[in-house]
């Protein structure tokens, strides 16, 4: 989890900082007034976009998406508009290495080079090995209460977290999954579902941290617990998708969050007699270790492989730490619970 919320929420953060600061790309003017150009004519030099051929004049009306141009109109726009930013970003690179230039950021990322279409490739392929650990370790968890451990007479794991882990596996995996699609092509849509998704599992994650951290069992407590954060995050991602995408404020909220689960599973780790709280250290200094890589971020290497990409590469190990600890936490909680009751 301390992983998974540092991850995302330095995902998150990472994000967020690149758009805020790193766009010296498209501050260009020479940049700028190619991609307005290119919008125009759909082309940049001999590279000719085949989505940037509008029969309604591509300009978007105004009113509820129902009454709007027809939805693959709105993607073809979108296509126009990234297939014009990224053969201008190339042209505009190319010029400045000639000129012996280092390559900056546009539009919060740096210039990767596609492969079939997808944007970022290499953190495509790794959030998708995410989502696939996410996926294995919620299987194994399942397994493991399910058929590894005793149950209770009324047939019931004795694990009191054990849907609140179900729950959480998938949030994570939905998160992952938004990853790759956003990695893939970022557009205002996948940008959202991205970031929504990711603020969804930050905040579920600290309430199952807080319930934990806690032992909060009782049903009335942990509705108790959970209501005023479950509004907080709904209004939060109401906010991002309907009113304003504001980076700076979300990158706020998602470090409130990230640091106060982190610090409450330190906090525990360290007064814990928990058999497995090795596991929690690893996670939480691995977790701080990885975000290293998000400040000191370094353009991609060949156009494919940044600090971003390689972040989300450190999390894979981490996943399956984290869920091989909430194995262990079950299995330490229903021993802890059957000696009680004898
Ligand atoms: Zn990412």
């Amino acid at each position: 989890m301390a992983r998974c919320h540092l991850l995302l929420f330095l995902a998150a953060l990472s994000s967020i900082f690149g758009l805020l600061h790193a766009s010296a790309g498209d501050a260009d003017p020479i940049y700028s007034a190619c991609v307005d150009q290119c919008e125009k004519t759909g082309c940049v030099g001999d590279e000719c976009s085949q989505h940037c051929n509008f029969t309604s004049g591509g300009v978007p009306v105004d009113g509820p998406w129902y009454l709007q141009e027809p939805l693959y109109l709105r993607w073809k726009q979108w296509d126009c508009l990234s297939d014009c930013r990224y053969h201008c970003m190339l042209a505009r690179e190319k010029e400045r290495k000639k000129a012996g230039l280092k390559p900056v950021k546009y539009h919060g990322k740096w210039p990767f080079q596609r492969a079939n279409g997808i944007q970022e490739p290499v953190s495509v392929a790794l959030s998708a090995l995410n989502l696939a650990m996410q996926f294995h370790g919620w299987v194994s968890f399942f397994i493991f209460v399910n058929y590894k451990l005793p149950f209770r007479p009324n047939r019931k794991p004795f694990y009191e977290y054990t849907g609140l882990w179900h729950i959480y596996a998938i949030f994570a995996m939905n998160s992952w999954f938004w990853s790759v699609v956003f990695h893939s092509r970022d557009v205002d849509l996948t940008e959202k579902l991205d970031y929504s998704s990711a603020v969804a599992l930050l905040g579920f994650s600290l309430i199952l941290a807080v319930l934990r951290v806690f032992s909060v069992t009782a049903e009335a407590a942990r509705v108790m617990v959970s209501a005023p954060l479950v509004a907080f995050v709904t209004t939060h991602i109401l906010y991002l998708n309907c009113y304003q995408l504001d980076y700076g404020l979300n990158m706020k909220v998602c470090l409130g969050m990230g640091i106060l689960q982190l610090i409450l599973w330190a906090v525990w780790a360290g007064v814990t007699r928990h058999p497995s709280r090795w596991k929690l250290w690893v996670v939480v200094i691995g977790g701080a270790l990885a975000a290293l890589l998000e400040i000191y971020d370094f353009p991609p290497y060949r156009g494919f492989v940044d600090a971003h990409a390689l972040w989300h590469a450190t999390t894979i190990p981490l996943t399956y730490l984290w869920w091989s600890f909430v194995r262990d936490d079950s299995e330490f909680r229903t021993t802890t619970l059957i000696k009680k009751a004898k």
